[in-house]
């Protein structure tokens, strides 16, 4: 390992689940770290998402091998591919040729891994209500990134000019660093479908969650495949079901720029009845007794040629946004905290170590964005 005279400033745009794993990936590599979130507080939002191996293996890293083991489920069996013929299902057979080594072996809840995350953090290097709006490059001195401060409860937010070494880039698919960048590189593709997602409550529904099992013995990860649609099924820790229902349609009007949409209660009662009409009676119910379900819609991006410019590097979302149907997004943002610390701890020279990033991580998620846009084609 190379050694360095004082610990590298990093400022760290987002506190989701890439700027958290990448603040403890490079504390661990000695850097001191601030990271900066736009919300006011952790949105205990979010459904089920599905990790890989080595997402695993990084997580006990960055934080404990109990803690991870507590926060998430080892999914039984491989892996169903089903389809709905007459509201019955039969089993297809699989047609995937992939390396394994992707393909997810335990589910979590999103606020569990970001729960985890957040509780490895040393107290105070997570601040919420300051939203990162822009920075300046100083040559060979580093950057003085700008900081809207709305913590306080009275009066205007407060503008910081915080001084840093490195800055990454986490602030999601629609990344402020990211467009001061490049903004022409950063537009979204809207996928050609949505997704309902929930997640039923086994303990609070159990009558519901039994007839699942009464159809789905064993194994709980199925994919069944209906009429321009197909619904994703897999448990979670406990006693969950965590489901996403893909539907084809035209990109939704929303009036707020992000991919998540609270439905309305006449949406949610037509979702009902497409639910009745469309699959085996106990998928049915685990869609209409979940609470508040809500839509995502569905975009990824043109991959980027480059993830680093100068001191600033983008991770997670920001770096690739990707459609949802190989289960990388989590996977990915994971991978990248992992490897930008690893680069960093390796490289004496920052910049040497942001490059060191880049080749590691653009070459394989550009891979994976565009394998997980093909399956959503298919
Ligand atoms: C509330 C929430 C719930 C989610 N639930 C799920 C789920 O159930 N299943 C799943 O697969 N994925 C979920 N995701 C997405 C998931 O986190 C990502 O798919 C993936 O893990 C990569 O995340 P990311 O950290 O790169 O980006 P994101 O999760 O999109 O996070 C970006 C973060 O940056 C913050 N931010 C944006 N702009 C700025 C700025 N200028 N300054 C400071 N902060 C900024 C945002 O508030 C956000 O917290 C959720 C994301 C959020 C925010």
């Amino acid at each position: 390992m190379a050694t360095r005279a004082s610990a590298p400033q990093v400022v760290i745009a987002g506190g989701s689940v890439a700027g958290l794993a990448t603040a403890l990936s490079l504390k661990q590599a000695g850097c001191k770290v601030q990271v900066f979130e736009r919300a006011a507080s952790t949105i205990p939002a979010g459904a089920g998402l599905a990790l890989d191996d080595k997402t695993i293996e990084i997580m006990t890293l960055l934080t404990s091998e109990e803690a991870v083991e507590q926060a998430t489920f080892k999914i039984p069996g491989d892996g169903k591919l089903e389809t709905v013929v007459d509201r019955e299902i039969e089993e297809v057979p699989k047609l995937q040729d992939r390396d394994t080594s992707l393909i997810p072996t335990r589910s979590a809840q999103w606020a569990s891994i970001h729960q985890l995350l957040k509780n490895s953090l040393p107290e105070g290097m997570l601040r919420y209500s300051h939203t990162v709006s822009g920075f300046e490059l100083e040559g060979q001195n580093g950057l003085t990134v700008s900081v809207e401060d709305k913590s306080s409860s009275e009066g205007t937010p407060k503008q910081l000019q915080v001084q840093a070494d490195l800055l990454i880039g986490a602030d999601g698919c629609l990344t402020t660093v990211g467009r001061q960048l490049a903004a022409d590189k950063m537009a979204m593709r809207y996928a050609g479908y949505c997704a309902w997602r929930g997640v039923l409550e086994g303990d609070r529904f159990p009558d519901a969650a039994k007839r699942l099992h009464t159809i789905f013995p064993g194994a709980m990860f199925h994919v069944l495949q209906a009429d321009s649609c197909h619904i994703l099924i897999f448990k979670l820790p406990g006693n969950r079901f965590n489901w996403i229902w893909y539907t084809n349609q035209p990109q939704p009007k929303t009036d707020k720029p992000s991919p998540t949409v609270q439905p309305s209660p006449e949406q949610v009662k037509d979702l009902h009845a497409r639910a009745d009409e469309m699959f085996p009676g106990p998928v049915a119910e685990l869609v209409k007794t979940t609470e508040k379900p809500f839509i995502s819609i569905i975009f990824d991006r043109e991959p980027l040629q480059q993830i680093v410019w100068d001191r600033v590097a983008l991770v997670g979302e920001a770096a690739h946004p990707t459609t949802p149907h190989a289960g990388r997004s989590t996977n990915m943002s994971i991978a990248d905290a992992h490897s930008v610390g690893q680069a960093v701890q390796q490289n004496k020279d920052l910049q040497t170590a942001l490059e060191t990033y880049q080749q590691d991580r653009l070459g394989q998620t550009t891979k994976e964005v565009l394998f997980s846009r093909c399956i959503g084609l298919a």
